[in-house]
């Protein structure tokens, strides 16, 4: 998608702190850690989010969330960690470009 952020991200047009990436998927550090370990997982492929997943591209995610396992065992988040997607205006979502966000490296109490 011409003008989506996490897109550009993937042309190299916007620089990101890289931690992984595949065929299929992309693991950079949040801009805005919200977290002591904060890191994104989006799928190469443009899905505008949770609600656009389905049959034909529901693959990428089980993949994104092996990848998760893969990348927060190698960082050492042995007590355990966050993953959270945005879906739509009232979750919060400012990127229309599917993504979970990674969160660890402390406890992170209870979700509200
Ligand atoms: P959400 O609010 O769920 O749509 O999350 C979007 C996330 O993308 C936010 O946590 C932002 O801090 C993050 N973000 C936006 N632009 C960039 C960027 N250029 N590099 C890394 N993270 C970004």
């Amino acid at each position: 998608m011409e003008n989506c952020i996490f897109c550009k991200i993937l042309r190299g047009e916007i620089p990101s702190k890289k931690l992984y990436e595949d065929e299929l998927c992309l693991a950079f550090y949040d801009i805005a850690p919200l977290a002591p370990q904060h890191f994104l997982v989006i799928p190469k492929e443009h899905i505008k989010a949770a609600n656009r997943i389905d049959k034909s591209n529901e693959a990428v995610v089980g993949h994104i969330f092996t990848v998760i396992g893969n990348l927060t065992s190698v960082l050492g988040f042995s007590d355990g960690y966050r993953v959270v997607t945005n879906c739509g205006k009232d979750a919060g979502q400012t990127v229309e470009h599917l993504h979970f966000h990674v969160l660890g490296g402390k406890e992170l109490g209870s979700f509200n």
